[in-house]
């Protein structure tokens, strides 16, 4: 693959090391449609981890969620992750600040839908930038504020969805 640039974030501004930082590897928005447009999704994903055990080692971090970034046109970054196998790859992207789920897709196999997904994929991020996001259930666009109160795990409801189901879901939740 081709290697993209490599940032490891520091906490220091003068630059010397932390040893507790968080790293993560940031594709641009094009890169990151490049990526997804492979060929060998099982192959990109083993590049992908060989990548993050290099940076992993460089910085001495074990493990951790939110390892893959893509920053979008407005330069926000997002945590992505590609699950599955050759029957099916599956796409979930994340907010890296809240945990809010932005989007889940499966990958498909044409590379003119793909195209199409990975577009849609990117445009959820940047109406998440300007302040919308979509109900997890209903995929309706909501304002973040609005969502934000209504959560459950990393999903955001509209007030129809959360009224009619996820709020009775996220009470029980408390109180196991
Ligand atoms: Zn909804």
């Amino acid at each position: 693959m081709t290697i993209p640039d490599i940032f490891i974030r520091k906490t220091n501004a003068d630059g010397t090391f932390e040893s507790n930082l968080t790293p993560a590897i940031i594709f641009n928005y094009m890169d990151f449609r490049k990526l997804l447009m492979s060929d060998d999704i099982a192959k990109l994903c083993d590049d992908l981890e060989e990548l993050r055990g290099y940076v992993a080692d460089a910085v001495g971090f074990k493990w951790g969620n939110g390892f893959f970034r893509f920053s979008n046109i407005f330069g926000n970054e997002y945590t992505f992750l590609i699950t599955g196998n050759h029957k099916g790859w599956r796409l979930a992207v994340w907010d890296h600040h809240g945990g809010a789920s932005i989007a889940t897709t499966s990958i498909p196999k044409d590379s003119k839908e793909r195209g199409e997904v990975i577009t849609k994929v990117l445009k959820a991020t940047e109406r998440h930038t300007v302040g919308y996001i979509q109900c997890s259930a209903c995929k309706e666009e909501v304002p973040i504020a609005t969502a934000n109160k209504h959560a459950y795990f990393a999903g955001r409801y509209c007030d129809t969805c959360w009224d009619s189901k996820y709020k009775q879901l996220e009470a029980n939740e408390n109180y196991n």
